[in-house]
């Protein structure tokens, strides 16, 4: 049996595959007890009960679908009550590369309901508990498509630009509070993420980032107190640059009178 962690419990959602599962190893490796959530209980068993006897931590598993309202509230309401929770990583999302006239729009309406509806949600669950404590992480997982937005469906990169603008928000509001918040954002990484969203070569392609070296660049940028972490970026600076750009517009906005390109009188 394991101790209580002094680290507290991480809920990671999306834990059965990919990305979150490799979160849900380095984060018992750090020390949290852990609290995974998605649909498929057998793949949540196995990486619940490999973690335990490779670590030793408390890994409880919470079977959802967060397309469902009442799986959804459920995750929410451990959210709020748990006192142990010390962290939430909002990573469950899936993808696709069909265009408008090729996406169904059902489809593209789950999706919003996973990409932006639960992990607002969640978030909402979340923020309260950890600023009542003074002590919290949540992790948003965007993705570089959040910027890139051509490249793939634009509902799903529209879904990843709300999450990082989400999180400059939740930075403002929760950063005297004690709550810190980490947008991080992949770009290509091999995981069943492509099988998803109807491109499976991505998977193997030069380009493509392992998802462990994905999660380990984006646990280091956590650990250097990044606020938007893009581990595919070689060029911080450009980040950097775009950022300071970005919010420069804010007082620009400021005029009564439209600009006198548009000829109002
Ligand atoms: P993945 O291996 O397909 O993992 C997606 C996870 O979400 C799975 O654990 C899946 O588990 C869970 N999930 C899907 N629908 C769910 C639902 N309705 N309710 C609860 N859980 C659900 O893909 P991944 O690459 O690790 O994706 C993780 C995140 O990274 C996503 O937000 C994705 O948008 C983002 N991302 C990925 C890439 C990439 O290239 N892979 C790039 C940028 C961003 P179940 O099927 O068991 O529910």
């Amino acid at each position: 049996m394991s101790n209580t962690s002094e680290k507290g419990v991480a809920l990671i959602t999306g834990a059965s595959s990919g990305i979150g599962a490799i979160y849900a190893d380095r984060l018992a490796k750090r020390g949290y007890d852990l609290i995974l959530v998605a649909r498929n209980a057998q793949r949540l068993d196995a990486v619940a009960s490999k973690l335990r006897t490779e670590t030793g931590r408390e890994v409880t598993t919470l079977p959802a679908d967060l397309n469902d309202k009442a799986d959804l509230a459920k995750v929410e309401a451990v959210l709020r009550d748990d006192p142990n929770i010390t962290m939430l990583v909002n990573n469950a999302g899936v993808g696709s590369v069909a265009s408008i006239l090729q996406a169904d729009v059902d489809a593209m309406e789950a999706m919003i309901d996973l990409n932006i509806t639960a992990l607002t949600r969640l978030t909402y669950a979340a923020a309260p508990a950890f600023a009542a404590r003074a002590n919290g992480t949540i992790i948003n997982i965007s993705s570089a498509v959040g910027i890139a937005v051509e490249a793939l469906n634009g509902v799903y990169s529209a879904s990843k630009s709300y999450v990082l603008s989400f999180g400059h928000v939740l930075q403002r509001d929760l950063a005297d509070k004690g709550v810190r918040v980490q947008t991080v954002l992949p770009a290509a990484t091999a995981t069943d993420f492509w099988d998803v969203a109807g491109y499976a070569p991505q998977k193997t392609r030069p380009t493509t980032m392992s998802a462990e070296d994905l999660v380990d660049a984006a646990l280091s940028g956590l650990d250097q107190g990044e606020l938007v972490t893009i581990p595919p970026l070689h060029d911080g600076d450009q980040w950097a640059r775009w950022e300071a750009d970005r919010r420069a517009f804010g007082p620009n906005f400021g005029n009564a009178k439209p600009a006198p390109r548009y000829n109002v009188a």
